[in-house]
């Protein structure tokens, strides 16, 4: 299905005389690093963002992740994160200060949105939401003070794909930066910085992880949006992973491959059954909504990944949670990308915090398949529609 690159699962970066021929690449436990002299250790301190003085700033597990996410994703460089949110937050925060402005698609992750709509104001930064499937459309919300656009292609709960390369053209035209929450495709599926895109944000603790035991976060840029980050967000604000976090991601990145090519069969063989079901009002995937979506998704992404959102026709709220308290083997959590099946009715979302308040409507249900049979996830399914049939 498609060509995954094979250094995921080879010794790239392992190769250190101090990992000992380790087959499972070590963790390094350790706050800091000695030197035998008050010259090496200046010398280490000089070199704070490349070389192993505080653990804070370069550990040598974590290097060897930002490595292989670099690799993985097309860029010079990758800094890791203690969450998605963080690794975000530092991406946006590295590139305004007070008096800029930002264009952001209108559904991103929920804290970008609380990020730019609750909390970059305090320090006069503003935005404006664009649909954003078009360049044109961040053309028209672009103000003189504009810095940076940030995409998700495609959003994590109704998959509306964008025109990623010309919006990257048109920030580049204009001196914008770009940032692009990737944590949906993986590296596997897309990489954004083959189209320009500055700065790749991932959840890690999606499918890099695939095993919902780990919350990290990792940004992928070029070696000067490197320098800048870890001198300002990464080290000041010290949202950083523990290495033993970062040794969950290492032996996640061993299976990604297999993990996301079964992701993309099951997600596309439900994609299929809950099109076709009476039950089912409308099917959230990337490339269903109409042709040009249809074409942005063959055009950018190389497999279309497991996690996809339905609509239910029947919109009594009782019903509603009949059905997704039915399912069995969906179990009802808000995370996806791990190996077990998971259902996040969007009934449970806040209707009145303002950063959270759902632009989902009550009817809808993310669902995230894990490695079980897919007949089992169908008749699973089934059993809960037939619980809300007339
Ligand atoms: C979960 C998620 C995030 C945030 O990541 P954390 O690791 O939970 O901080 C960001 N973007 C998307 C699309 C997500 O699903």
């Amino acid at each position: 299905m498609t060509d995954y690159p094979d250094y995921i699962i080879s010794l790239l970066g392992e190769e250190l005389p101090e990992f000992h021929g380790s087959v499972s690449p070590p963790i390094f436990a350790t706050s800091n690093f000695f030197y035998s002299s008050s010259d090496d250790m200046q010398k280490a301190l000089e070199n704070e963002s490349t070389t192993p003085f505080y653990s804070r700033g370069v550990n040598p597990t974590l290097a060897l992740l930002s490595k292989k996410m670099a690799a993985l994703e097309h860029t010079e460089q990758a800094l890791i994160f203690s969450s998605g949110s963080a690794a975000i937050a530092a991406g946006i925060m590295a590139q305004v200060g007070q008096g800029d402005h930002i264009v952001c698609i209108e559904k991103p992750y929920s804290w970008t949105k609380y990020l730019l709509s609750e909390y970059l104001p305090r320090f006069g930064v503003s935005h404006t939401f664009v649909k954003g499937i078009e360049a044109s459309e961040y053309e028209s919300a672009t103000q003189e003070n504009t810095r940076l656009y940030i995409l998700e292609s495609p959003n994590s709960w109704t998959f509306e794909m964008q025109d990623v390369a010309a919006i990257a053209k048109l920030a580049r035209k204009k001196g914008i930066k770009t940032l692009i929450d990737n944590s949906y495709n993986s590296p596997l599926h897309f990489t954004p910085a083959d189209y320009g895109i500055d700065l790749v944000a991932h959840s890690a603790t999606k499918y890099i992880s695939g095993h919902s035991d780990v919350v990290a976060g990792i940004l992928c840029c070029s070696q000067e949006d490197y320098d800048l980050i870890f001198r300002q967000e990464f080290m000041a604000i010290g949202s950083v992973a523990s290495p033993f976090s970062a040794w969950l991601l290492l032996r996640g990145l061993r299976t990604l491959s297999l993990r996301m090519e079964k992701s993309a069969a099951q997600g596309k063989a439900l994609y299929e059954f809950l099109k076709a079901h009476p039950a089912v009002a409308e099917v959230y995937y990337p490339g269903h909504h109409n042709d040009r979506q249809k074409e942005l998704s063959d055009h950018y992404l190389k497999g279309i990944s497991g996690m996809l959102s339905f609509t239910l026709v029947e919109q009594d709220p009782t019903k509603i949670r009949r059905f997704v308290d039915n399912l069995e083997l969906f179990r009802l959590a808000c995370s996806w990308g791990g190996y077990e099946s998971l259902a996040f009715p969007a009934i449970v979302l806040p209707t009145s915090a303002n950063y959270q308040k759902a632009p989902f409507p009550p009817n809808m249900i993310r669902i995230s398949p894990g490695v079980e049979e897919i007949d089992l996830l169908k008749r699973d399914l089934d059993h809960a529609f037939d619980k809300i049939k007339n």
